[in-house]
This record gives structure tokens, sequence and C-alpha cells, in this order.
């Protein structure tokens, strides 16, 4: 039921106008100033607001001021009662965010088409928001699998990183990749490719934290964002997912597939890390030396089998000097 909130000093008018709403079938709650008006408001939003402008307390202006002004609250039409018939008044009304007004004594045909012109507004507002709910979150997730995509999980990046950066705690990311992947496209069909895909993504979102953000970054490579976490703490993790996707087939329409996986870890802070596509890159760096030193196997960046296999020449030299 569509409820109306009737806001008005004088007992009278506030039961004219219960009567006369409460016969057009809307439910109405009343308030008899200001304040009570933005208390009923915030326990729960009426559809409608039909406010008295001069009220004790605070006035009907400062309502809508207040109301309007509040982010939190869904799109409530605000219809001024005045009084006055100046134009000055009507304008300081709407110039505050009121969407419609009415001057007193009130016509209740007007008032009633005045009502439901804005409900109907209120319901294409509505439809629009959540359209474009739906639409935001289409373009920020990934279709096959359902995670973050590549955008969004960038842009969660910037903030766990600024965030981390301000309150110096760590953050850690890790960058997985199928082994042989293309193999289950070309001898099962790309339908079981996706299929393998789907079943990875879950793997991750299942193994990861509520806190962590878990993203595709490209056609087999996914990215795992863990806040809070420390170098140690993302190799157990990508340890675990690794476990996980050697230890289990993946169905696809027709039978079963298994797959390994290769991972690769880095965290801030590090000397050599110093912005967030610096991480990012470590990790990459990371996975690359898991790939090249035989997959199913997860490298953290920095570490002496990373080191062995990106300077080589650094740790001769290390060996070198031992001699
Ligand atoms: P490596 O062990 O070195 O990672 O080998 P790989 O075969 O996994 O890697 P490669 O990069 O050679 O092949 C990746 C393949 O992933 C190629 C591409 O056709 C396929 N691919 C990318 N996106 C999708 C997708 O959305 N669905 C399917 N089915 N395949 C995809
Ligand atoms: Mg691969
Ligand atoms: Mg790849």
């Amino acid at each position: 039921m569509t409820r109306i909130l009737v806001v008005d000093d004088h007992e009278d008018n506030v039961e004219l106008l219960r009567a006369r709403l409460a016969a057009r079938g809307y439910e109405i709650e009343t308030a008899r100033d200001g304040l009570e008006a933005l208390e009923r408001v915030h326990a729960r939003a009426p559809d409608l607001i039909l406010l008295d402008v001069m009220m004790p307390k605070l006035d009907g202006i400062e309502v809508v001021r207040r109301l309007k002004g509040n982010p939190e609250l869904p799109f409530i039409p605000i219809i001024m009662q005045t009084a006055l018939e100046t134009t000055e008044d009507k304008v300081e009304g709407l110039d505050a965010g009121a969407d419609d007004y009415i001057t007193k004594p009130i016509d209740f045909a007007e008032l009633e088409a005045r009502v439901k012109s804005l409900l109907r507004i209120k319901a294409l507002q509505e439809e629009l928001a959540t359209a474009n709910a739906a639409l935001r979150r289409m373009s920020q997730t990934d279709g096959l699998t359902g995670i973050d995509n590549r955008r969004h999980i960038e842009e969660r990046l910037t903030e766990m990183f600024e965030h981390s950066a301000r309150l110096n705690e760590p953050l850690a990311v890790v960058m997985c990749d199928v082994d042989h992947f293309k193999s289950v496209n070309d001898t099962l069909g790309h339908q079981a490719g996706d299929a393998v895909l789907r079943q990875v993504a879950d793997v991750l979102r299942h193994t990861a934290r509520e806190i962590d953000r878990v993203g595709r970054y490209g056609g087999e490579e996914f990215i795992v964002l863990l806040p809070g976490a420390n170098l140690d703490d993302a190799m157990a993790f990508a340890e675990r997912v690794r476990e996980r996707v050697a230890g289990r087939a993946f169905a696809y329409d027709g039978g079963e597939v298994r797959r390994t996986l290769s991972a690769g870890a880095a965290a801030w802070p590090h000397p050599e890390i110093r912005h967030q596509e610096a991480l990012v890159h470590a990790a990459d760096q990371a996975l690359y030396v898991a790939k090249e030193t035989g997959r199913n196997r997860v490298v953290a960046y920095d570490s002496p089998t990373f080191r062995a296999h990106v300077r080589p020449e650094a740790a001769d030299g290390a060996a070198a000097a031992a001699r």
C-alpha cells in the first residue's frame, strides 16, 4: 500500500487530509512538526510527503533541505503546502528541493492529481535505479565466471593499495594461471574449457576469505587480492588453491578433465614494490617463474627460487663470493 506522510501542526488540516487521502486508498501517517517528520522518515521512509511550510521547531523548508540533502534516503517526492500565495514562498520551497507545491486552502482534486503524478515519477525513478544497479553489476562482473572482471578488480586494488599504504597494513596479490589450458579447448572443445574456468573461479572463491577479492585477469588467468596478508599468508593461500585444483576433476558436458594450476605471490611492503602496478607485476613475474620451473607450483616473488631464476648472474655472483 502506498504510504503518505502528512506533516502539519494544525490538527484539523491533518485530519482532513487523512480522511480524504485514506478514502483514495492511501495509507496515512502523520507528524505534527518538522522534527517528528524527520524521525518518521528515518524510521521508515514513506512513498510521498505532504509537508506544511510553517511549523514550530523545524519549518518545512528546513525539513526539505535535510531530507533532500541526505544521500542515504531513497527518492521521496515532497509536496509543500503553502498558505501564502506569494511566488517567493513557492520558489523557496522548490529551491530547497521540494518536488511540487500546493496552496491552502487545498483543492483536493488538484492535490490528488499531483500526488498521482509524483508517484508515477517515483515508480519510474525506482525502475531506473534498479536497472542502473543491474548495469553496474554487469559492468563489474566477468560474464563467464561471475567474479570481478579485470577493470573492476583493478579499481579494487587501487582502493586496497591506498588503504594499506595509509594504515601501513600489508597487502598481497596472487596471480594464477591454469596449466596447459589450451589443450582442454583443443581436445574437448571450448565449452569444456569454459566449464573448467567456471570451476577454477569457484575454487578461488571458496578458498578466499570474505575480505579477499577474486577477479578474472585474462583468458585463463586469475588474480586474488588479499588485504592484510603478508607473503607467507599469500603463499599458504595459493598453495591451498593449487592443491584443491590438482586434487579434483573438472566436470564438463561429456566427462571430466583434470588440470593443474601455477601461481605467483607478491606482497607489499617490499623495497622494490612502490605502487600497485609493481605489486601485480611482481606476482606476474613469480607466476612466470612457476611456469618456467615446471608448473603445478607456487612461487613467491623475491624468494630464492625466484632469484635463482630471474637473476642467475646475481646468484652466480653470490656463489662465487662464497667460494
Ligand atoms: P600454460 O601452461 O603455459 O599456461 O599453457 P596454456 O595452454 O594454459 O596457455 P595459453 O596462454 O597457451 O592458452 C590459453 C588459452 O586460453 C588460449 C585461449 O584460447 C583460451 N581462452 C582464453 N579465454 C577463454 C575462455 O573464456 N574460454 C575458453 N574456453 N578458452 C579461453
Ligand atoms: Mg595457462
Ligand atoms: Mg595464460
